[in-house]
């Protein structure tokens, strides 16, 4: 047999039908595919065009961020952390973002990508809330990795002034302009009809984008219930709970991907686990956020139920899914008192073969298998952390994180070399961010929070 690529002599945590995880193994790639996995004894006979010696390598699947904000990172550790949801939304973030110029979101973009392709996340669920789309479009597309992207859309008229229908009318054209430009025809990075959430958007245009995402084989992520004022504003204007409105409404399904779902009730759950519904939890936002995750979420009783719940890294704070799993790993334990709960294993399912499924990527991300795309990391594991190498599932989530990620492959190219993007110039778009968050912050007029004098 012959390949374009063979990594021979690693540990390969595979997230294969059997979960086989081979000690001195090896992996064949030809193009943009994975053709053989398995003992490197039994890869022996493979004629590959580059040999890369995997002693030293851990390989797994490349992550799948499902809920990420891509041109959110120049005002990281801007927005004060102690302020109520509401405030924190409506006086900062939204204003910030808003005030981006187009060139200003496309290099907050490849920052965010640069972090992910670096800690190993190699496919991402956008948020919905890229705002110049075509810039932002243009701006990552060669950057090697695997996305699904989202424009800011938002439909309520909060004025009631304003023409309700062309708001809507606009928001659906928007995101139908979008398909169109950016299809899904097996681009690494395409667009989806996403929505922000809560409660901006009006039940036509709920109903209008999942029609359109079961049509295209697309799918729509949407925010819901973080914290509690979503589901007291569903209840005030419709008598019912967000879940159950959108339930009736006919929008939920497995093309559906809702984030946060910390404030929901047991009936909620039950309507999520029976449509098939994707969720996606970020751990890390959820408490630094102060949700109550651990007290009121029902990520156990979903889990159980069968739910798909996936993992998202949410703001500009961190982009790394190794630091998430380790958090979905551990916080459910302490909360129920049951150590039972999300173990390593499962936990890095939900960064990979879920994330896959909340995508309508399975089968085609999320396991090193023959037919699978080819989008490995390759973990150093000759960093400290890493040795003694006694159980590599439970080392991977307990012991390391994203900063030992040595290399990346995206469809079968080498995007991450020695901790280095290789298309991305590292260097200039470091250089570039600093100075257009400088200026994005001085035109705000905010103040920059510090408990502590900065000098
Ligand atoms: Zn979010």
């Amino acid at each position: 047999m012959q390949a374009d690529i063979l990594i021979t002599g690693a540990v390969i945590v595979t997230m294969d039908a059997e979960r086989r995880v081979i000690r001195d193994g090896a992996l064949a790639i030809s193009g943009d595919t994975i053709v053989a996995v398995g003992k490197a004894a039994d890869l022996a006979g493979i004629e590959a065009r580059e040999v890369i010696d995997g002693a030293g390598f851990l390989l797994t699947p490349g992550f799948v961020n499902t809920h990420v904000h891509i041109t959110e990172t120049l005002i990281r550790g801007f927005v004060p952390g102690d302020l109520p949801f509401d405030e924190t939304l409506g006086r900062w973030v939204i204003p910030l973002y808003k005030d981006h110029s187009p060139a200003e979101q496309a290099v907050a973009a490849k920052l965010a990508i640069a972090a992910m392709l670096r800690t190993g996340t190699t496919t991402f669920l956008e948020a919905g809330t890229v705002i110049a789309f075509d810039e932002v479009m243009g701006a990552i597309e060669n950057t090697g990795i695997r996305g699904r992207v989202g424009r800011w859309t938002e439909d309520r008229a909060w004025d009631p002034a304003a023409d309700a229908q062309k708001l809507t009318r606009d928001a659906f054209a928007a995101l139908e302009r979008d398909l169109a430009a950016y299809p899904q025809d097996g681009r690494r990075v395409a667009a989806w009809p996403n929505l922000i959430g809560h409660m901006t958007a009006t039940d036509g245009l709920w109903q209008q984008v999942a029609e359109l995402a079961r049509r295209t084989g697309t799918g729509v992520s949407a925010h819901m219930s973080p914290v509690a004022n979503d589901a007291e504003w569903y209840l005030a204007e419709t008598g019912r709970r967000p879940v159950e409105h959108l339930a009736e409404l006919g929008v939920l399904g497995p093309h559906l991907n809702l984030v946060h779902m910390v404030h929901l009730d047991a009936r909620e759950a039950e309507l999520v686990a029976a449509s098939g519904t994707n969720v996606t939890h970020c751990p890390d936002a959820a408490l630094r956020g102060g949700y109550g995750t651990m007290r009121r979420g029902l990520f156990p009783e979903m889990a159980g139920a069968g739910v798909n719940i996936a993992l998202g890294t949410d703001g500009a704070d961190n982009h790394d899914m190794m630091r998430v799993m380790s958090l979905m790993a551990s916080l459910f334990r302490d909360a129920r008192e049951d150590r039972s709960l999300f173990p390593a294993h499962q936990a890095l399912e939900m960064a990979t073969l879920n994330g896959a499924q909340a995508m309508g990527l399975s089968g085609t991300v999320g396991a090193l298998a023959p037919g699978m795309k080819a989008d490995v990391a390759a973990h150093d594991i000759r960093r400290p952390e890493w040795v003694p190498l006694n159980n590599p599932v439970e080392q991977l989530v307990s012991s390391a994180d994203g900063r030992g990620v040595h290399s990346v492959w995206v469809d079968g190219v080498r995007v991450v070399e020695n901790h280095r993007c290789t298309l991305i110039d590292e260097d200039a778009l470091q250089a570039e961010g600093q100075v257009m968050a400088e200026a994005i912050l001085a035109r705000s007029g905010l103040p920059l929070v510090s408990e502590w004098p900065v000098l």
